[in-house]
């Protein structure tokens, strides 16, 4: 006879708790452990994800056709022998094996016995990829949330509103286990500005009394131009912290501006739908401590993947260390970040820390022989108080043949219809090409016509790049 799956007796909680310790456990054990005791922590749990991944076509039929066999790797050091793979591999997965993919379980005895739970990420055209999560992986990857939650601020009488919309992303779903598993903190998962209007955001934050936030920086400045916009008094609310993605802000005027606007600290992360929240900043605001008895993070060179040292900007390759469904064995995120040595840190940490995330190199244009990253166009147009902030660079091809070259046009949208465009076009002009080092074409639009491109409001990460040459 067919008997529910209770959920609570899919994880020996016991266990779960002593090998990925939540807050209040997590700074007296794995977060001031030596360089050696992590080291070895994240070598035995390689070594059992190594050989879990070997069950999967993925990584078998890749690992067989580069000359390994079970067994070759013996530890951590071998690492560099697996080549990393990309979302580009992850995509032939699901072609091989529709609809789940050939590097994840989704045999009906699977799905029969285990909890698991279908959750998209990208697929800008077709479907979305789907990773599955089993229970293990959704309370880690809570815990792995709390633990920067916890480092920022957040206690168990907190309201954190949370501003990402629990969908088939995962942002939401992490941080909402996060507080509320794993801190006890109070959600109120109000979604994004398509669920739950701007106005009704800061309506909700005074009536009820909000205390912290997880939200996009992007949606932070939209939330405090919705308060000017409406005579709302944002400095009157109770806000303590805010924990955020700030993104590129090589000389930390994005964040001064929303901490000015808000009044209150904004925190730094950094994560990922496949393996959740990597690093967290800590109050001291000197880079992201790494959860590094979950993650194991290498950074390479983005033109030769040669392996960089500390403080050298290239792509994250990122080893999950807990998650079996499905495994992650060296995948090239291409975010580009850089990591900082091991150390104590003011707030009692000793881990391996990562740099503010940088750009994304798949969003990398060469243009005349110059490196453009769309990203980099964020700190000028967000310091020009006449645009909203929002813009996507458009890439294109002109001519054809032996004179066909790149045409890059950064559409910028005007903060309302007042604005002289022709001027501040010709600024923005001026503004671009001292930052990216090269001429870019400058459009301004008017405000709200990027947000189908850009994805604003609907994804968790905001394109900033469309890509019209293939
Ligand atoms: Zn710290």
């Amino acid at each position: 006879m067919e008997k529910p799956n209770f959920y609570w007796k899919s994880l020996d909680w016991e266990a779960l708790t002593r090998d990925y310790p939540p807050p209040g456990l997590f700074e007296q054990t794995v977060g001031k452990m030596s360089e050696d005791e992590i080291r070895a922590l994240q070598n035995a749990r390689f070594l059992e994800r190594v050989a879990e991944a070997w069950q999967y076509p993925f990584y078998r039929d890749r690992w067989v056709a580069a000359g390994l066999e079970p067994g070759d790797i013996t530890s951590l050091g071998d690492i560099e022998r697996i080549s990393p793979f990309t979302t580009d591999d992850l995509k032939e997965a699901f072609v091989r094996q529709p609809p789940f993919g050939d590097h994840q379980p989704s045999s009906e005895d699977y799905f029969r016995d285990a909890h698991v739970r279908i959750l998209t990420s990208g697929g800008t055209t077709g479907l979305p990829r789907v990773t599955l999560f089993d229970s293990r992986s959704l309370e880690i990857q809570g815990i792995q949330s709390a633990r920067g939650f916890w480092a920022q601020g957040l206690r168990p009488s907190d309201i954190i509103q949370i501003t990402y919309t629990n969908s088939l992303a995962n942002a939401a779903w992490c941080t909402l286990n996060g507080a509320f598993h794993w801190i006890g903190a109070i959600p109120m998962t109000t979604g994004s500005g398509l669920v739950t209007s701007s106005a009704r955001q800061l309506q909700y934050a005074a009536a009820w009394g909000t205390t912290a936030w997880f939200t996009r920086a992007e949606y932070l400045a939209r939330l405090a131009e919705v308060a000017v916009e409406t005579g709302f008094d944002l400095h009157g609310l109770r806000t303590r912290h805010i924990h955020s993605h700030i993104g590129p802000d090589a000389n930390g005027t994005r964040r001064r501006a929303l901490e000015e606007a808000w009044n209150a600290p904004v925190y730094d992360n950094y994560g990922t739908h496949e393996i959740g929240a990597i690093a967290f900043e800590c109050r001291e605001k000197s880079g992201m401590h790494i959860s590094e008895d979950t993650v194991y993070v290498e950074i390479a060179d983005i033109e030769t993947g040669q392996l960089l040292g500390h403080g050298e900007t290239g792509n994250l390759i990122a080893t999950s260390l807990y998650r079996s469904v499905p495994p992650i064995i060296r995948f090239n995120m291409r975010d580009q970040l850089a990591t900082f040595p091991r150390g104590k840190c003011g707030c009692g940490l000793c881990t391996l820390k990562l740099s503010n995330f940088r750009g994304r190199s798949d969003e990398m244009v060469k243009l005349r022989g110059t490196n453009v990253y769309p990203l980099a166009c964020t700190e000028a147009i967000a310091r020009d108080p006449r645009t909203n902030g929002e813009f996507i660079c458009v890439v294109s091809h002109e001519g054809s043949g032996i004179t066909q070259r790149e045409k890059f046009v950064v559409r910028i949208e005007r903060r309302g219809l007042s604005v002289d465009a022709q001027a501040l076009r010709s600024d923005m002009d001026a503004a671009l090409h001292r930052d990216l080092g090269v001429r870019v074409e400058v459009e301004i639009v008017d405000p709200g016509t990027l947000a189908e491109f850009t994805g604003l409001g609907f994804q968790n990460k905001t394109r900033r790049l469309l890509d019209l040459r293939k």
